[in-house]
């Protein structure tokens, strides 16, 4: 069998640094922590979260344009207008942007506009979509299949890997089970593993693991402590009214609770974190 390059040659290999954009990379001792809404719903609401992210240092906006909804009765995303808007974020105020590909007819317009490619749970094994994003150089967040093992994880990265595109960033967004206390269980052990067979560096979605907004604040210590590379957040200026995913979208306030337990499990871990904006 041919070398598999989502794995590593040698144990003592180190995470693989990514470059995101002139400011950020992604693997190194600077955690990445991007935040932003499930959706984007409008350039007021863009800009409310772009500023409650700038007030913290956090200059990584997420939002969706194309939405990935189970029923297709719900909101399906602003598309290509809400491309424009998280745009008009990047150029007004530097900050990179993550949003969610959906199709190969997307790729040429989502790398425009933004910084970092999401590939969500449910195209996690889209192998057309993930050779085609091989196929280009931006890095691509790959989120974990909803109910995928961790080396069917890794051969989706493979896919994206051997077209030739290295910068692969790892998601783990919490897998199905059977209690509905949570959306999601959030498989901290599998980021362990993945930290150790892999050189790709490992981010964690407490969110969407998590399904409800009171337990994120926990999930994000211990997520810093197993050794992520990063966390990814929804966050929103009035989450009762989030068009989607209302129940895990943290409040401003909440928000900065949140980083403040990022900053403290940061440098018990050895890892900086981009210095707050005074
Ligand atoms: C999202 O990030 O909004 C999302 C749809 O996530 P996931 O693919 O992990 O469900
Ligand atoms: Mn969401």
């Amino acid at each position: 069998m041919t070398e598999r390059l989502a794995l590593k040659t040698d144990p003592s290999e180190t995470t693989r640094e990514i470059r995101i954009n002139e400011n950020l990379i992604c693997g190194g001792q600077t955690l990445w922590i991007t935040a932003g809404p499930c959706a984007v719903e409008g350039l007021t609401q863009l800009e409310a979260v772009t500023q409650a992210l700038l007030r913290h240092g956090v200059t990584s906006l997420r939002g969706g344009a194309f939405k990935p909804r189970t029923s297709p009765y719900s909101f399906q995303g602003m598309a290509e207008e809400g491309l424009a808007m998280l745009d008009a974020m990047r150029k007004a105020h530097g900050v990179c942007v993550v949003t969610e590909v959906m199709a190969i007819s997307q790729i040429e317009a989502i790398a425009a506009h933004a910084d970092v490619l999401q590939v969500g749970s449910r195209n996690m094994q889209n192998f057309d979509l993930l050779k085609a994003l091989g196929k280009i150089n931006k890095p691509v967040l790959l989120k974990r299949g909803l109910s995928a093992t961790l080396d069917e994880f890794l051969w989706s990265a493979e896919y994206i890997l051997a077209g030739g595109n290295p910068n692969v960033i790892l998601c783990e967004r919490g897998i199905r089970s059977y209690d509905p206390e949570t959306r999601n269980v959030l498989d901290l052990g599998g980021v362990a593993v993945l930290k150790e067979k892999s050189p790709l560096p490992v981010i964690v979605d407490p969110s969407h693991a998590a399904g409800r907004r009171d337990i994120i604040p926990a999930l994000v210590r211990a997520a810093i402590a197993v050794g992520a590379d990063g966390i990814i957040l929804e966050i929103h200026p009035n989450p009762a009214k989030s068009v989607s995913d209302a129940n895990q979208a943290l409040s401003f306030d909440h928000f900065a609770e949140v980083m403040a337990d990022v900053n403290t499990m940061a440098s018990a871990m050895k890892r900086s974190v981009a210095a707050p904006v005074s």
